[in-house]
């Protein structure tokens, strides 16, 4: 390939440049967020290609997700002008790896069609050996043993090279269990994620042939988000650069978020040592944020020790402060969080109006999750969860609904396919394949069909007993729907419970079981602000459905950690409560590692905001269950104050959203508000009823314990449909000509008037 025009190389500053450019030897880019790593990374591809130094596919690119991997994919592309025909090797450290390891299986004594077990099936097979060795289960959990293997794969130690100070671990027989798992692991001909590098490293250590053939295909190797590389990936990179060297690796010391995984920001100093003469760049000129949301995130991260230390400058003007808001509860944070985003598409407060694609919302902890998208549902917000599965696309959620859909029609033969055997009823494949056959022949449903079978005896054991369990169970909620004695959410609990479903969460033992009784829960709580459950069903169906195209706009909800490398016009940062973020196992912690950590955490948050960056916290929340009082982040007594606005909650003060006086100090006698004896006496009464606002203002009314003396051309607000007049009133049911919802019949418990 010819040398072409290099337009590419304009878009540069002179440091990024000369980063792009240096093409051979190794390379350092330590720089801060926003400085223009990536694209210099990006650049970088372009180059090698443009000027024929390599062909896509002698390019090995490691980039931290593989959503970041399409997209580098895409910008080399755009580019260079022309679409590129594959990058076989851009991709995350896994998969990668997953493509070597199938190659050269056999070399570990793998098949090259190896399972890769995920955290659940490598925890059974944990659970059996430490049973198989008379361990004591319950001190000595498998789980930990888990935690153990893990951290030895991530400094690449297999069972023979374990230093002698771990021997210890796992009272004592951590070593041998691991010998014997990696055992069992082969004559299942499966890998853990861990196995995935741990092979490849030790292929290439014992197999100089093979590592050479390597060396010399890829002939330059980049990697983005450096700083949270662990010893194997270290190990494995400098392996693989050993021959030509020509590696460019880029990062931020202050980003790396991943020591609980066994990164080492230790990698960073090494690379010097390891590569001498490595060209170091740095990059100080920030590009995506203004100056208040840059000198926020350095205020905070000041807070750390042992930084390589860089300060950040732009160009951009001043722009908006950070905002900060505390609530009530997290139910009230989501919602002023909705109506707030809401507000911004249009424009708010003298603000540009923003689109939905254009905000995020980025939380510590993924329970945070539910509060947003339960309220995006109900105000019909399209939102997107990035890195997992949508509240009601989960398992569980699922599950439950296929009950409630065939409770309230029987016919749902999908509903019940799903949980015939959920919980297990000893109703396998045979049995469903009877059911159907029966169905099928008879022309009626599923569930006639299993009456039919059950009568004709077509199935015995304990799969009969359990069948006409669940079609009497079917039969009798059936009859509870729409009874006055049994409201719509007594009787989802009451099915739940008496299907079994709940127990077979209750009795499961696995990381994921406590947080599917926990989305349980929530999702009882979603059907109060229904009447029924069909018109629940209903409305989750629609929604459902019209979030299925990928096309419109959608709001971003996600994690800190998965938010890495990205960035949005404008972001909101909620839970920053003590607790919570800083989560209380780094407040826990001895050292102050743990806590410098989330602190890290912070400043990715914060700095992933472009033009708009809101932090709120709330006095009260639910988390599993139980209602927590928390002290605001001690993260928020770092934002520099002359770079923080202060919000009023509309809730606390009787509306409008001015800032208060006083900066942070009124911040924290807010806080104090939170931990007086009154709130708490709220936040106790609050346990045993859905909280209902000290104050609300009218767009924000879902008090349920609102009771009718309503009359006639009352305006009034439901939550589901919003306001309307009354033009009937029969009993507690009351019709409403809504102004947007059309004429409805609904319960006057969910409608209030406009100024309660
Ligand atoms: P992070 O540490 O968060 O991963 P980063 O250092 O990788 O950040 P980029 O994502 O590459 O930063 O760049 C941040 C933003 O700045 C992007 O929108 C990018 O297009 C823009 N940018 C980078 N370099 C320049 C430049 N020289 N001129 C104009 N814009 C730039
Ligand atoms: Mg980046």
């Amino acid at each position: 390939m010819a040398a072409r025009p290099m337009p590419y190389l304009d878009e540069l500053n002179p440091a990024q440049r000369d980063a792009v450019e240096a093409l051979d030897g190794p390379v350092l880019m330590l720089a801060g967020a926003g400085t223009g790593k990536t694209k210099a990374l990006t650049t970088r591809i372009v180059h090698l290609l443009n000027t024929g130094r390599a062909r896509p596919n002698e390019i090995l690119s490691v980039t931290f997700t593989n959503k970041a991997a399409r997209e580098m994919k895409e910008r080399v592309g755009r580019l260079l002008g022309q679409a590129i025909e594959g990058m076989p090797w851009m991709g995350t450290f896994h998969s990668i790896c997953v493509k070597l390891l199938r190659r050269h299986a056999e070399l570990v004594g793998l098949k090259s069609n190896f399972t890769i077990l995920d955290t659940d099936d490598q925890l059974r097979l944990l659970k059996q050996l430490v049973a198989a060795s008379n361990i004591d289960d319950k001190r000595w959990p498998a789980r930990a043993l888990a935690g153990v293997i893990d951290h030895w794969k991530n400094r690449a130690w297999t069972p023979d090279n374990i230093p002698a100070s771990e021997a210890g671990a796992y009272n004592g027989r951590g070593v041998d269990l691991y010998a014997q798992y990696q055992v069992r692991l082969k004559e299942l001909n499966a890998v853990d994620f861990g196995d995935l590098l741990l092979h490849v490293v030790w292929i290439f250590q014992q197999h100089q042939d093979v590592l050479e053939q390597y060396q010399r295909w890829f002939k330059y190797i980049l990697v983005d988000e450096y700083q949270d590389t662990n010893v194997a990936q270290y190990l494995w990179l400098r392996l693989l650069a050993g021959g030509h060297k020509n590696i460019c690796c880029v990062g931020d010391d202050d980003q790396s978020i991943y020591g609980w995984r066994g990164a080492e920001v230790g990698n960073i100093l090494r690379f010097e040592k390891d590569f001498p003469g490595a060209k170091v760049v740095r990059l100080e000129q920030n590009y995506r944020s203004t100056p208040h949301i840059l000198k926020a995130a350095s205020g905070v991260i000041r807070g750390n020790e042992g930084r390589l230390g860089k300060e950040l400058w732009t160009e951009a003007e001043d722009g908006e402060k950070v905002r900060l808001i505390g609530h009530w509860d997290g139910d009230e944070e989501a919602r002023w969080v909705g109506e707030e985003i809401e507000a911004m598409q249009k424009g708010t407060r003298g603000m540009r109006p923003f689109s939905l694609n254009e905000m995020a919302i980025l939380v510590r902890a993924s329970h945070q999750m539910r509060a947003f998208e339960d309220r995006f549902l109900t105000i019909g917000l399209p939102y997107l969860v990035i890195g997992g599965p949508r509240f009601y696309e989960r398992l569980e959620i699922r599950d439950a609904m296929a009950y409630f859909r065939l409770v309230v029609s029987p016919d749902d033969d999908l509903a019940f396919e799903r949980i015939y055997n959920a919980p297990r009823r000893g109703l396998g494949e045979k049995a469903f394949q009877k059911i159907q056959m029966t169905a099928r022949s008879n022309g009626v449903s599923l569930v006639d069909g299993s009456r039919i079978l059950l009568e004709s005896k077509g199935i015995g054991g304990k799969g009969a007993v359990e069948l006409s369990r669940l079609i009497e169970g079917l039969d009798r909620w059936g009859r509870m729907v729409g009874s006055p004695e049994v409201s719509h959410i007594e009787l989802a609990e009451i099915v739940l419970d008496e299907s079994g479903y709940t127990a077979m969460w209750q009795n499961d033992k696995t990381p994921e079981a406590p947080g599917r009784l926990e989305n349980l829960k929530e999702l009882v709580k979603a059907l109060e602000g229904f009447e029924n459950l069909q018109g629940f069903l209903e409305h989750v169906s629609l929604i459902m459905d019209n979030d299925k195209s990928d096309q419109g706009e959608k709001v971003s909800i996600m994690t800190l950690h998965a938010a890495k490398g990205l960035e949005f016009p404008a972001v909101f940062l909620p839970g920053w409560e003590d607790g919570l973020f800083p989560s209380q196992r780094s407040m826990d912690e001895s050292g102050i590692k743990g806590l410098e950590e989330e602190r890290r955490l912070a400043y990715v948050g914060i700095t992933r905001a472009e033009e708009l960056c809101t932090i709120s916290f709330a006095g009260n929340r639910r988390v599993f269950g139980q209602w927590q009082s928390n002290l605001p982040s001690r993260f928020i007594d770092e934002l520099p104050e002359e770079h923080v606005e202060v919000l009023t909650p509309p809730g606390l003060y009787g509306g409008g959203y001015g800032a208060a006086s006083g900066g942070i100090e009124s911040r924290v006698a807010e806080a104090d508000v939170y931990n007086s004896p009154g709130w708490r006496r709220m936040q106790s009464r609050s346990q045993q009823r859905p909280v209902s606002q000290p104050k609300e203002t009218k767009n924000q009314v879902i008090d349920l314990q609102a009771t009718s003396s309503h009359t006639m051309g009352e305006r009034v607000f439901h939550q589901k449909f919003g306001y309307g007049e009354i033009v009937g009133i029969e009993g507690d049911k009351l019709e409403i000509a809504f102004e947007k919802a059309g004429t409805k019949k609904v319960v006057a418990r969910f409608v209030c008037g406009p100024d309660d």
